[in-house]
Parts: C-alpha cells; sequence; structure tokens
C-alpha cells in the first residue's frame, strides 16, 4: 500500500552493506608500516570497516595487534598479484615492498606486485564502483633533474637498472590508474610519497631513518653511503596518513606530492641522530648502491592548495618519537 512505510529488514539483513551507512574501506598492504598507522586512523571513525589484504612479505600482524577481533575489522592473508572477489566501498592500494633491499630481493615479484596487483585492484575497483587510491613514489622522479620536484616533471630513470623493478613498476601502475579512470571512467587518486618515516617501520629493513636509529642504539657507527652529500625530505608517518585521507576525501585526481619539504644531506641526518640519540656514535662512510638518486625534496604547492594540507612534524620532533618505539623493541632503555 502508498504511504505506510516498509517493515524493517529481517535482523540479518540489517547488518549488511545495504541496510547501513557504513563506508566499506580495503587496505591493500595495510599489515605493513604506513598501511597500519592508515588502520589506526580510519579505524577511528565508527562508520568505517576497515578490511586489511597483505601476503606479510615485510608487514606483519603484530603492527595490527590491537585490531584483530574487532566487529569492525578483518585481515586477510592474500597475494595482490591473484584476482580478489570482494565488497567494498573504497580502496587504499599499498601493497608493495618500499625498502631498496626489499624490492631488489626479487625484482621479477616486485614488478608483478606493481602491475598485475594494481591491474587486479582497478578491476575490483571498477566491478564494485569503488574509489581507489594508489600510493606511488617520489622514485617515479628516479634521478631529477628538476628540483624540487614538481608533479608536472616527468622524471629521469633508468629503465634497465636494479632500481627499475620498483620505479618503473609504480610508473605503469600510475598508467594503470589513469588508463582505467578515462577509459572506464574509475574514480582514481594518485599520491606520490617521498621518504616517510615513524615507529613501525622494519628496525633492518635498510632505509636510512630506521638504520641510523639502529645503529645509534646499538652503539655501531652510522653508515653513510657515499658521498654523504645526496639529501631527501623526512616527512613523519602521522603527517603522511593525514595527506592520504585527504586525496582520498577530496576532488582531485592527482598525482600530488605528499611529502616534508625539509631536505637533509645523509651527513647532516647522521649528525642529528648522533646529537640526540648517541653522542657517542661514530659516523662512517661505505659504499654506495647503483641508481642512488642525488637529490629529493617535494614541491608541496598543489598539496597545499588542493588538498589544504602541510606537514606539521619536524625532523627533530619526529626522531625521539621513533627513537622511543626503537628502544622498546629493542630492548634498550633510556640512560
Ligand atoms: P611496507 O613494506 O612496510 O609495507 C608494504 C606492505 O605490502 C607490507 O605489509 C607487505 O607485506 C605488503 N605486500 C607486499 N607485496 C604484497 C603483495 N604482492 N600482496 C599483498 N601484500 C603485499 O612499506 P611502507 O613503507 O608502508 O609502504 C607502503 C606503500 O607506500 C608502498 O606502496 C610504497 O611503495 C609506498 N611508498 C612508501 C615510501 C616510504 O618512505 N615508506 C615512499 C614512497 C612510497
Ligand atoms: N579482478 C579482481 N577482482 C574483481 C574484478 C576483477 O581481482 O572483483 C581482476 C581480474 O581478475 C582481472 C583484473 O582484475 O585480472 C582486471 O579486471 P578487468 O575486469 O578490468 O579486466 P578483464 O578481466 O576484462 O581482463
Ligand atoms: N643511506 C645511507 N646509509 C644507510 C642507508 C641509506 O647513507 O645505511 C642513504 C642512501 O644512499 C640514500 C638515502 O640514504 O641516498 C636514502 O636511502 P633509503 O634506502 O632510505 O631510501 P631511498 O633511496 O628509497 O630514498
Amino acid at each position: 500500500q502508498s504511504g505506510t512505510k516498509p517493515p524493517p529488514p529481517p535482523s540479518p539483513l540489517r547488518n549488511s552493506k545495504f541496510f547501513q551507512s557504513n563506508m566499506r574501506i580495503l587496505i591493500t598492504g595495510g599489515a605493513g608500516f604506513i598501511g597500519s598507522h592508515l588502520v589506526d586512523r580510519l579505524m577511528e571513525n565508527e562508520k568505517n570497516e576497515v578490511i586489511v589484504v597483505d601476503n606479510y612479505f615485510t608487514g606483519s600482524k603484530d603492527n595490527l595487534r590491537k585490531w584483530i577481533g574487532h566487529p569492525r575489522f578483518e585481515l586477510i592473508r592474500h597475494d595482490v598479484t591473484e584476482p580478489l572477489l570482494i565488497e567494498v566501498d573504497q580502496i587504499y592500494h599499498l601493497a608493495c615492498p618500499a625498502s631498496p633491499i626489499f624490492y631488489k630481493h626479487n625484482p621479477v615479484k616486485t614488478i608483478k606486485t606493481n602491475v598485475m596487483g594494481t591491474l587486479n585492484m582497478l578491476g575490483l575497483a571498477k566491478r564494485v564502483g569503488a574509489r581507489i587510491l594508489l600510493t606511488s613514489t617520489s622514485e617515479v622522479y628516479g634521478d631529477p633533474l628538476v628540483h624540487p620536484q614538481p608533479e608536472t616533471y616527468w622524471g629521469n630513470v633508468n629503465p634497465i637498472g636494479v632500481r627499475s623493478c620498483y620505479d618503473e613498476g609504480k610508473r605503469v601502475a600510475e598508467t594503470l590508474m589513469f588508463d582505467y579512470h578515462r577509459q572506464h571512467g574509475i574514480e582514481i587518486r594518485v599520491a606520490r610519497i617521498f621518504n616517510t618515516y615513524g615507529p613501525r617501520m622494519n628496525i633492518d629493513d635498510g632505509r636510512v631513518v630506521s638504520n641510523f636509529i639502529a645503529q645509534a642504539l646499538r652503539d655501531e657507527p652510522l653508515t653513510v653511503q657515499a658521498p654523504g652529500t645526496q639529501t631527501r625530505s623526512f616527512c613523519f608517518v602521522s603527517d603522511m596518513v593525514d595527506g592520504l585521507i585527504r586525496l582520498m576525501e577530496g576532488e582531485h585526481t592527482g598525482p600530488i606530492n605528499i611529502g616534508n619539504p625539509g631536505e637533509f644531506t645523509m651527513l647532516e641526518l647522521a649528525e642529528t641522530v648522533k646529537e640526540l640519540i648517541n653522542p657517542d656514535v661514530k659516523i662512517i662512510s661505505v659504499e654506495n648502491t647503483p641508481d642512488d638518486p642525488r637529490q629529493r625534496k617535494p614541491d608541496i604547492t598543489s598539496a597545499k592548495e588542493l588538498l589544504g594540507w602541510e606537514p606539521k612534524v619536524k625532523l627533530r620532533e619526529g626522531l625521539p618519537l621513533m627513537e622511543e618505539d626503537f628502544r622498546l623493541r629493542l630492548g634498550v632503555p633510556k640512560k
């Protein structure tokens, strides 16, 4: 009869997606460093249901310990190079090893993860009509000839070098995102992430900030790879997560640089870690790896103007927060 309200659905259906305004969010690579902090932030909103898909190559269940068993949280062991059939509203696609020693360990797998993994997540986004965000990287700029790097710079990348599985892999992933957007109308967001640091980084993953802090706490020399004048710009993970969520929720496809423009040479970074954490430690020079970019600093004009985002945590504020986490995990109390 017209004018009468339909009866409420039977109780099992009331919990289904069709009767809720909840947002179901997939995070691939959610057991990793940035992914697990993103999970923490998204779980704070009671309207979000979070599903993590991860193969635990560089991530760990430990990073998600506090959410396991939570009714709005689900963790699935799955490799994104295989198809995935689930129903979601948003996809944060992070799955990919990020540290050079891990992505170079099995380069063919790294490129499969970037290409087939991104293709599968785009196929999923297309089937269910989800918005998808890719965490691309400043490595798409290669060894940049333009400084700082704006999103309009096309990069200077070696297509056959030992880093290519990662940087060319991410470049193809970006291409796939834009082709699915143009050809199939998928809602996409592309973030170009610059070096990020913070609690929960793998202690022995070989990246410079985690190396220096672990070395300082173990009274081992800080290994500056030659020449030491190469630069990076380091973003604290809470700022990064904030930027990624703003990009996902905003109206702009990107690509958008998300990073902290504070630029440091590796020697300056070593001096800072020494001063803040262990003034007695030595700084030594060691051999570098091939194709190491000489300078890197984001131009974040777009993020400021389009997302209203800029980083808040300075390097000298973020390093002690990471030190605290590394002390706990390494069992080295503060003297
Ligand atoms: P991470 O290694 O801690 O996390 C990556 C996660 O992806 C891990 O949990 C890993 O187990 C998972 N994974 C890898 N291959 C997978 C596969 N085939 N299937 C399913 N899961 C898989 O790295 P992170 O620092 O958290 O980086 C997250 C994302 O951000 C990556 O896409 C990375 O390329 C990008 N990024 C990070 C940085 C940085 O400085 N941390 C810089 C630029 C871009
Ligand atoms: N795919 C997936 N989950 C889905 C839908 C698709 O993993 O829910 C995979 C699918 O197996 C394919 C890829 O995504 O390998 C691309 O899918 P699309 O439909 O765009 O292309 P096609 O299947 O026509 O090649
Ligand atoms: N690096 C260093 N000592 C280390 C590890 C790295 O001096 O123990 C240097 C490395 O040569 C590079 C920079 O730090 O110039 C950043 O390296 P990382 O692997 O952290 O990130 P990416 O090269 O991907 O920016």
